[in-house]
């Protein structure tokens, strides 16, 4: 069964965004890499249910709902590829920890 959630976040241009961060910063590792990269070509769709089931385990559920280290803050899909690099701090405590 395909996980509809997850095809429906898949979608959502904050999140491809992000994806496409996640694999410029050499983030992922196949086979979630590769999974990763057939998303961004559009191809969610056409995920299996054993690829979702690879991507939901190793990719999505892995920052989802991740909040800021300081403040709890739950981080958005645009600030997320930031907030790797950072240790998991929000934009703002991010700036407040860079002066
Ligand atoms: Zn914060």
């Amino acid at each position: 069964m395909l996980d509809k959630y997850i095809v429906h976040q898949c979608r959502n241009p904050e999140y491809i965004e992000f994806l496409k961060q996640l694999v410029d910063n050499k983030g992922l590792h196949n086979p979630a890499l590769g999974i990763t990269k057939m998303i961004l070509a559009g191809n969610s769709m056409k995920m299996s249910t054993k690829q979702t089931q690879v991507f939901k385990y190793y990719v999505y559920n892995k920052f989802k709902d991740q909040r800021c280290k300081i403040c709890g803050v739950h981080i958005p899909w645009k600030d997320m590829a930031d907030a790797v690099c950072s240790g998991y701090l929000c934009y703002t405590c991010f700036g407040k920890y860079a002066e």
